[in-house]
């Protein structure tokens, strides 16, 4: 059934670049979506930073109204909900009730569809993993318009070319996700400094500082010795007995306040001097506060609580440049990754460090063993020649790009980024023999033919 649609002019994901002009639709129900002529891509709640969830040569289909909780077992946690849902909404209803979403990004306001395309990960990856190991079953509408039941145990090959698969393999419907059970909707947190990148390191890596959740901030502007100097932050989902006495509702939904950013700002106010004294303020005010105990909102989603915080990178957005390296090439590859950066005065508001565990099952999942970076860099012309260099340091260690993030990187090195794309490939001529769906993403990188 072809659906009531809307042209706008301009698309863009969370970064702002690119945009396009897109063909959108918008179903109400399950059973309102059916595939739409031509080519198409679903779209979530687009906190994927380029290109993926846009569909410039045909439809971009919202699937936000199809966000309904299906069923709940408060037996084994499991929660089946249409894919349109939020983390946001799942928290607000489940917290209060003592369940946590067991991975989360850094932010709140993505779908379930979303989380499971780009199989996400959390500040726990090196403990538990990313989104798809907690998912038990999703509902695909593939190519051929046929509603699959996937998992792991009954239809592993489409399962895992989903987990990661960035929307290519169908539209995902429904997702059935393991819930965490936890006792309060606090977290108790570590501050730990660390003057540089191999302090930082050594402090994540070690077993006795390790804390569930770990992830270091790093201000790239240090350089010489203090390279890399950074704030590393454990933490673990409180126990009743670790809330202070003044805390009543150990379970609380807590609603930060609506800080906004309401227009565009202008690019001046992010030349690298400014961008060095926010480093610095924000260095020394997490350093200070060494161990504490804070709201769940503010552990994850810190971000979150600035309403359309994008904005302060101008009408030119920003990039976001997410890498994984080996951990065989230990501080090295980063360390000239960041030195780069240093030198050439690209200044990043956000440089996070993160460590992954085990790589997943997901044929392009993102996460390898290994250190993760993630900078996010005003746009400018000059930046994309620039981050090609960096890309071909990226590669040569054995590293990869976030297909989530990406806006840029060169087709050339995706091959060697994602060594299982063949078999993604095949596995996409049996779900959408036909390929009806395609993103700017998937076109620009060559994913599929
Ligand atoms: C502030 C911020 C912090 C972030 N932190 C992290 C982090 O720590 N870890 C991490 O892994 N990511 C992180 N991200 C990225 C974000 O979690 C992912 O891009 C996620 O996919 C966004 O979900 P969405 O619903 O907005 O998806 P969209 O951006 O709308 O889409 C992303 C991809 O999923 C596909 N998709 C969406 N819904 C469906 C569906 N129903 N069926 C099939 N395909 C679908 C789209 O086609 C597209 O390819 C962050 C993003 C922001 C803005």
């Amino acid at each position: 059934m072809s659906l009531p649609s809307k042209q706008v002019p301009r698309l863009a994901g969370w970064g702002g670049y690119p945009a396009a002009p897109a063909k959108l639709v918008r179903p109400e129900r399950l059973k309102d979506f059916s595939l739409q002529e031509g080519v198409q891509i679903a779209r979530g709640q687009g906190r994927s930073y380029g290109d993926a969830a846009i569909c410039s040569e045909g439809t971009t289909i919202l699937t936000e109204r199809m966000n309904r909780f299906l069923d709940f077992d408060e037996e084994t946690g499991v929660l089946r909900a249409e894919a349109g849902a939020t983390l946001a909404e799942i928290l607000t209803h489940f917290v209060p009730k003592g369940w946590f979403v067991p991975v989360t990004p850094g932010t709140k306001f993505c779908s379930l569809g979303g989380c499971l395309a780009a199989d996400v990960h959390g500040k726990n990856h090196h403990h538990d993993g990313s989104f798809s190991y907690h998912v038990t079953q999703a509902v695909l509408v593939d190519g051929l318009d046929r509603p699959r039941v996937i998992s792991p145990e009954t239809e592993p090959e489409a399962f895992w070319a989903t987990a990661g698969g960035m929307g290519l393999t169908g539209l995902i419907q429904e997702v059935s996700l393991k819930l965490q059970k936890i006792e309060t909707s606090y977290v108790s947190v570590t501050h730990r400094a660390a003057r540089n990148l191999e302090e930082a390191v050594a402090l994540m890596e070690d077993p006795s500082k390790d804390d569930h959740c770990s992830v270091a901030w790093i201000d790239c502007l240090a350089r010489g010795n203090s390279l890399g100097r950074s704030v590393v932050m454990t933490g673990h989902s409180a126990a009743r007995n670790e809330l202070p006495p003044d805390i009543q509702d150990p379970l609380a939904t807590w609603h930060q306040g609506k800080l906004r950013v309401p227009f565009n700002f202008p690019g001046f106010a992010l030349n690298p001097l400014s961008v060095r004294l926010f480093n610095q303020v924000y260095g020394a005010m997490q350093g200070n506060k060494n161990q504490f105990i804070t709201h769940f909102d503010k552990f994850y989603y810190p971000l979150d609580g600035i309403t359309g915080w994008n904005k302060i990178y101008g009408k030119r957005g920003f990039i976001q440049y997410q890498i994984v390296v080996p951990p065989s090439e230990g501080t090295k590859g980063m360390k000239e990754i960041i030195s780069r950066l240093a030198g050439a005065g690209h200044g990043s508001f956000l440089a996070v460090l993160k460590k992954f565990g085990p790589q997943g099952q997901g044929m392009l999942s993102f996460p390898t063993e290994g250190w993760t970076l993630a900078l996010d860099l005003p746009f400018n012309p000059k930046l994309l020649g620039f981050l090609n260099e960096l890309d071909q340091i990226v590669a040569d260690c054995g590293g990869r790009q976030y297909l989530a993030k990406d806006s840029r990187f060169a087709a050339r090195h995706l091959p060697g980024m994602y060594p299982r794309l063949e078999e993604f490939r095949a596995a996409c001529l049996v779900l959408d023999p036909l390929g009806k769906f395609r993103s700017d993403l998937s076109r620009r990188l060559g994913i599929l033919p």
